[in-house]
């Protein structure tokens, strides 16, 4: 994960150690290139933009071209900044509330949102948590047994497949049982889109009245880089998110997707998908992060 921009980065860094007195021209030109290396990671270009506007404005300062060690502390305010892009704090899952908690998974067609729901669902149960499954995608066939299927390998306990039901019906059975038999968390997988489509927006509004989700948790996938952060803000525009999931960051060289996030769409990333199987999942800590870009 963001190899070229860490080795980017790291050589704009080395350069404004290695000397003792910085100029301001110095602090500019270096921020010409961290600009330069974030659009090259395929940052949104106004994110990039306020990104270096904001550390420049206070890497400029007296104070800091007169420090003793001016590169390490333009390199802190540097590390500060990521920090913040990335989304500052950690965001927790909202799953405290009176049992069960519903935690709903939208996303693209692909995105990786199945394997996702039962990635989560595993780490949960592993947390101690009483854990239900529940597809709601009727649409695509298969896609209630495939999380079954992944509810058996995560040792997570799956709503019973009743044929012909539509999503808001499953929904309210899922709620139902999940009352009934003491879970702690219902996880509802809704069914995957080609593209952000009237229909199944309204399918997802009518579930989401039903079951009143603490968490609506879109999940996209990395490498599509800006597109990405498109698609977060389309979803965003018609459903309350409470955070982003985002998947195949294992093979996501550049980080574009999780640098834009939280500026354009405001919402938080809350876990990062890190590979096929089902523990390949962590939770999303911006400063941890921010420590790995910049090495
Ligand atoms: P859905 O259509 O959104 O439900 O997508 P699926 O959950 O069926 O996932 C599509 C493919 O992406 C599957 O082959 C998953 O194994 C794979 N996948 C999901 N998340 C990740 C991830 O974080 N990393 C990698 N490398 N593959 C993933």
């Amino acid at each position: 994960m963001f190899e070229s921009l860490g080795d980017r980065l790291g050589g704009v860094f080395d350069r404004l150690r290695g000397r003792g007195a910085l100029t301001e021209a110095d602090v500019r030109g270096a921020m010409r290139e961290v600009r330069i290396a974030l659009l090259e990671a395929d940052v949104a270009l106004p994110v990039a933009r306020d990104f270096v506007d904001k550390i420049t404005e206070a890497a400029v300062g007296q104070q800091v071209l007169r420090s003793v060690t001016p590169g390490q502390q333009v390199v802190k305010i540097v590390n500060d900044a990521l920090v913040e892009m990335l989304g500052g704090d950690s965001a927790e899952l909202e799953i405290g509330v009176t049992p069960p908690a519903v935690v709903m998974l939208v996303g693209l067609q692909g995105s990786g949102k199945t394997t996702t729901t039962a990635k989560l669902a595993r780490l949960l149960r592993k947390q101690g948590k009483k854990v239900m499954m529940a597809s709601l995608d009727v649409n695509r066939p298969a896609a209630q047994e495939q999380l079954t299927v992944l509810g058996t390998q995560a040792e997570v306990a799956t709503l019973p497949i009743v044929e012909g039901q539509q999503p808001v019906e499953i929904a309210r059975r899922a709620l139902q049982s999940a009352k009934l038999q003491g879970y702690d968390v219902v996880m509802l997988d809704t069914a995957g889109r080609l593209h952000v489509d009237q229909a199944l927006m309204a399918e997802m509004q009518a579930v989401a009245d039903i079951a009143r989700p603490n968490e609506i948790l879109l999940v996209v996938d990395s490498l599509t880089g800006q597109d990405a952060v498109n698609v977060a803000r389309n979803f965003s525009d018609q459903v309350p998110l409470t955070g982003v999931i985002l998947t195949r960051m294992d093979g996501d060289a550049r980080g574009g997707a999780a640098l834009s996030m939280r500026a354009v769409t405001g919402k938080p990333i809350k876990f990062a998908g890190v590979g096929e199987k089902l523990d390949a999942i962590e939770p999303f800590h911006p400063k941890r992060v921010a420590g790995r870009i910049l090495g």
